[in-house]
């Protein structure tokens, strides 16, 4: 099923001022991508030329330019492909405009007529990018995250609401690891949280005494760990490290930290509060909004944090 919603484009030749704005679409998306635009689309019939793309292929000697005539076809309201009939004057426009290549840019599919035709044009190369390449291209390339978020407002949020991404907090964001293999550990994964303590007998009755904690993946490597830090008495105690990244969890998590630290009998050694602290800080972009841009200016870096020793380690 698709995520994006290309409806929420208006439909072309509606009138207003927002005819041009799949053309528009069009011209962002390729810029984002990496191609440098030539010409911009403007407004009303001209003769086929939607956008012309300069593409530079580096060589050895020298670089190459490929000039590319796109063609914008946005057919989403009403479903249908885009026909032969559609794309009249491909060859002309082609020799028209000086471009070896040409890209098919729509909101539904090319038929395959089409297609057909386009393959049958000797000496150029061409591409379809048709709903579901461009949907892929913007929500798997964070270059183009905003992108969609601009077009696709209403699809964009019901996405982004059932798969969340760390916010930009830190200029310097590190993501978890495991402490054994160095995978990264994330919303897909099973990550935990493991913390080693044991009680002691103090003149104030028994006190709980935190040794080390890490992230790492379950399983295996939590198995290899155990086996490492089973010493001394302490025993391992865990947590799903996606708890970390539920905000009322995550809130549980720092309130529980706030408790320990203000309980007699209960004692963090240096180490282990130096990691709790920086799994609460490494967790902290995943419940959490990007800054504004005023924010941004604001706040510089994670040297900021007051008392934050040592980095992320
Ligand atoms: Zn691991």
């Amino acid at each position: 099923m698709s995520i994006l919603d290309f409806k929420e484009i208006p439909m072309p030749h509606k009138g207003g001022g927002e005819q041009d704005k799949f053309e528009l679409f069009a011209r962002d998306f390729f810029e984002q991508i990496g191609y440098e635009i030539h010409s911009t689309p403007g407004r009303g019939a001209d003769g086929g030329k939607d956008l012309i793309l300069i593409e530079t292929r580096k060589g050895i000697a020298s670089n190459t330019e490929v000039r590319w005539l796109v063609s914008c076809k946005h057919k989403a309201h009403s479903g249908a492909s885009v026909l032969k009939t559609d794309e009249p004057e491909i060859s002309d426009s082609l020799r028209a405009h000086n471009c070896t290549g040409f890209i098919g840019f729509y909101s539904t599919l090319p038929s395959s007529g089409l297609v057909a035709k386009v393959e049958s044009i000797q000496g150029i190369e061409h591409q379809f990018f048709d709903s579901s390449k461009i949907e892929q291209a913007l929500l798997t390339n964070t270059k183009c995250l905003d992108l969609a978020k601009r077009y696709f407002p209403e699809s964009f949020k019901n996405w982004a609401d059932e798969n969340p991404k760390p916010a930009q907090i830190f200029s310097d964001h590190e993501p978890f690891k495991c402490h054994l293999c160095d995978s990264v550990l994330d919303f897909d994964n099973r990550g935990i949280v493991t913390s080693w303590s044991k009680y002691e007998e103090s003149d104030d009755g028994l006190i709980k005494k935190i040794r080390n904690q890490y992230v790492c993946c379950g399983g295996d490597c939590d198995r290899i760990l155990s086996k490492r830090y089973f010493t001394d008495g302490y025993v391992d105690a865990w947590a799903e490290l996606r708890d970390y990244f539920t905000p009322t969890l995550y809130l549980k998590a720092v309130m529980a930290f706030c408790n320990e630290l203000n309980d007699p009998k209960i004692q963090y050694s240096e180490e282990a509060f130096d990691q709790e602290k920086s799994i609460l800080i490494k967790a902290y972009p995943y419940v959490c909004r990007n800054l504004t841009q005023s924010e941004v200016e604001n706040v510089r870096d994670l040297a900021m944090l007051p008392q934050f020793l040592g980095g992320l380690g």
